[in-house]
């Protein structure tokens, strides 16, 4: 009965897309057409407004009252010609979302009458209520004022008939409560070091960007499936069914077709994603059945944070609209794929060369692999901060569980490169070279970009790989904000990369000339990062101990990656690059700790009510039919009954015995649950709920699904793997 029930709501499926007259028009018809870019600003705002704007965005100055209210002003005009009626400072508190605040445009007046305004300041400067976002003890509630700052980098657009404008959030004081605040200033960290190193080789570059490209992997399930399992509707994730017995094993669903239904919701989301200028490019299966992905071309990267944030707002409630649920989580189906985030992370400089991409010439090249060779550098410091970075509870379910990279850095390069790392390493010598030497070398330099385009091998299994022009840091949960790695990752390469150069000009201040400087530097930097580089399996036994055995620092549990960042060696970094201060980072860890309970906290609740009012009564229930099916073979079969009914006999047992574990554990996980909710120290409790909480709910789950396996069908009362990993 159950099946069919939920086969039945889940008929109601095929959708008209939002906006069915896009689907006939080009895509670069209707391109960035809801966001208020440069073509827009030039259009709406004076020209000496447009220049200081476009100051402010490229070169980071201050905009002027004037100028902000001739900005808000041409805002203004343009979001209502669209239909706009609000406006709402748009920004990234420090949960799995994005905040908005709506404010209407229109004034009613004093007597009567009314009209529509928006003045520079209201741009410039919104409140929310800072208390009602995660923040850490920063601020207490009765003085709880934050507020959220115009961030002038990342064009304005209209969503929902709201002008929304991308902003940071920051406490009265001053601490940061977002993701934007110190990812804007990572940007800027990474951006001052690195043209102070590419003025080695090109003094017209005078800015360095961060390029991101991130793949997005989601789940998809039948609506009327997802409102049928409280534990997806709850926690994002299922804390309960057994494995469908065909899922991925036959690798069909990734080189298979989209389903129509599926293909529907893409599109549809994919207008609304490229009316507001995201640059959409790819959609595919992934390996999972019901797992898809998306990926657009790599843009700045603030844009592209931004841009992934919203995209994940919109496909939410496209799916809506396609009776669909997506699931962000990483991992809402044990024993299938998880979900991953990769980000794709490079430098480009305002000349437009991508420094991670190997050149035409040998002093491109030289300048590619003094980038090249100090990201290495900064993945072998400060990997643990990477790992760190991305730890969430969910995120946990996916890493190290034979899919996604695990808690181990390693950089992965590629046999061509390695073997370029390996000949400078012999070659290259701290004793004056011949010039024999010096242009031999140069010359096999400026050979790297014709072997690497045959040659760039992959490899899955690591977290951070390079990719040919870019590196892809791949332990990225799906659910994460980009954010917080590029925050770590470039602070990392700022510090290295200002390394770099007081080492090389120490070199050349003794006389040595500065392409053998920058060489000598590059082989000290190849010998002593050499621990990082692997190019086996990151997925293997084998690793895990070799790992330790280099010393790689790995990460246990989630607790301790939070442990990580407020390290006297991490606030040390963050400080020296004016990214966080030390209140700030304790703030964080406290917030991660605290979410990490509350997530814990609702997986358990949700799962001992399921226990309780779900899966224990359905169990006895069968256990009675069973019952009275054995009583009445007694009665009609006496003599043979003890032989005929023995199955049922084990199986009324059994059932008895798993109705007892599961009844035991959900006792035993409310006790602990009791236990640590009474400890004041919030990094007692999310310790506790990580050690001691967090296992009963496998060790339930685990008997609930052999119930599964046992009981009728017809009675199960929920969805099962099968039905929900389907869509039709
Ligand atoms: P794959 O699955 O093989 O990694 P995809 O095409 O799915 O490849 O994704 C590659 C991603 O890398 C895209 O988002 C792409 O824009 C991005 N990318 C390519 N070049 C760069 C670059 N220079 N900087 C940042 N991202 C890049
Ligand atoms: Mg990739």
């Amino acid at each position: 009965m159950a099946t069919l029930r939920f086969k039945a709501l889940g008929e109601i499926s095929r959708r008209e897309p939002i906006e069915p007259e896009l689907s006939d028009k080009k895509i670069s018809d209707y391109f960035g057409a809801d966001v208020f870019d440069r073509e827009k600003m030039r259009q709406y705002i004076s020209k000496e407004a447009y220049e200081s704007l476009c100051d402010a965005i490229d070169e980071g100055r201050r905009i002027d009252r004037k100028i902000a209210n001739q900005v808000a002003q041409g805002m203004k005009t343009w979001a209502m010609e669209k239909g706009a009626t609000h406006y709402s400072h748009w920004f990234q508190p420090l949960n799995d979302s994005t905040a908005e605040k709506h404010d209407a445009f229109f004034e009613p007046m004093w007597g009567g009458g009314s009209f529509e305004t928006f003045k520079g300041e209201l741009l410039v400067q919104q409140e929310p209520d800072a208390s009602s976002f995660p923040n850490g003890g920063l601020r207490n509630t009765f003085e709880a004022r934050g507020y959220s700052a115009w961030d002038p980098s990342s064009p304005a657009f209209i969503l929902d008939k709201t002008l929304c404008i991308p902003s940071i959030f920051i406490a009265y004081t001053g601490e940061a409560l977002d993701f934007k605040t110190p990812l804007l200033k990572s940007l800027t960290a990474v951006d001052k070091a690195a043209v102070e190193v590419c003025q080695y080789f090109d003094k017209d570059v005078d800015k360095v960007n961060v390029t991101l490209g991130w793949e997005q992997e989601y789940f998809l399930v039948d609506e009327a499936l997802f409102l049928a399992r409280p534990d997806l509707m709850q926690t994002g994730r299922t804390l309960m069914g057994h494995i469908a017995a065909k899922d991925q094993q036959l690798d069909d669903h990734y080189f298979g077709a989209i389903p129509d239904r599926v293909l529907e919701f893409m599109k549809d989301f994919e207008q609304q994603a490229y009316r507001l200028g995201i640059p959409l490019k790819t959609r595919h299966n992934e390996v999972a059945p019901n797992q898809f992905e998306c990926a657009p071309m790599f843009e700045e990267a603030n844009i592209a944070v931004d841009h992934n944030t919203l995209l994940m707002t919109i496909m939410r409630r496209v799916a809506l609209r396609h009776k669909l649920r997506v699931l962000f989580h990483e991992k809402p189906f044990l024993g299938v794929n998880g979900s991953g985030k990769h980000c794709n992370w490079s430098l480009c400089t305002n000349t437009g060369v991508n420094l991670l991409a190997p050149g035409k010439t040998p002093k491109n090249n030289i300048q590619f692999l003094a980038f090249f060779v100090n990201t290495i550098m900064a993945a072998h410091k400060f990997g643990v901060l990477f790992m760190a970075s991305i730890a969430t509870q969910s995120n946990s379910h996916r890493l190290g569980a034979h899919e996604a990279p695990p808690a181990v850095m390693s950089v992965f390069t590629g046999s061509t490169l390695s073997a370029v790392l390996d000949s400078l390493e012999q070659r290259v010598s701290e004793k004056k070279m011949t010039p024999d030497e010096k242009t031999e070398i140069k010359l096999d330099i400026g050979k790297i970009p014709n072997i690497l385009l045959d040659n760039t091998d992959r490899n899955r299994t690591s977290p951070f790989a390079f990719t040919g022009n870019r590196f892809e840091f791949r332990a990225t949960g799906s659910s994460n904000n980009c954010a917080a790695p590029l925050i770590v990752i470039n602070t990392a390469i700022a510090e290295q990369l200002t390394q770099f150069k007081e080492e090389v000009d120490k070199l050349i201040a003794k006389g040595i000339k500065k392409d053998e400087a920058i060489l000598q530097i590059i082989r000290k930097y190849i010998i002593e990062s050499k621990n990082i580089r692997f190019e086996g399996n990151g997925y293997s036994a084998e690793w895990l101990r070799e790992a330790a055995e280099r010393g790689i620092e790995s990460i246990g549990s989630v607790p301790d990656a939070f442990k990580v960042s407020v390290r006297k060696d991490a606030i040390a970094l963050f400080e020296k690059h004016g990214i966080f201060n030390e209140a700030e980072l304790h703030a964080r860890y406290e917030i991660n700790m605290e979410n990490l309970v509350k997530k814990i906290q609702i997986e358990s609740r949700v799962l001992a009510d399921l226990a309780a009012n779900h899966i224990v009564p359905t169990a006895i229930r069968y256990q009675n039919i069973l019952i009275q099916n054995v009583k009445g073979l007694k009665d009609i079969l006496p003599d043979e009954y003890a032989d005929m009914a023995a199955e049922e006999i084990r199986t009324i047992r059994k059932i008895a015995r798993y109705v007892k574990a599961i009844r035991e554990n959900t006792y035993h996980m409310v006790d602990a649950r009791k236990k640590y909710n009474a400890m004041d120290d919030i990094v007692a409790r999310a310790t506790g709920y990580s050690e001691e909480v967090q296992p009963y709910l496998d060790k339930i789950r685990h008997d609930i699904d052999k119930l599964e396996l046992i009981v009728d069908d017809e009675l199960w009362p929920l969805p099962k793997y099968r039905e929900m990993m389907s869509i039709n």
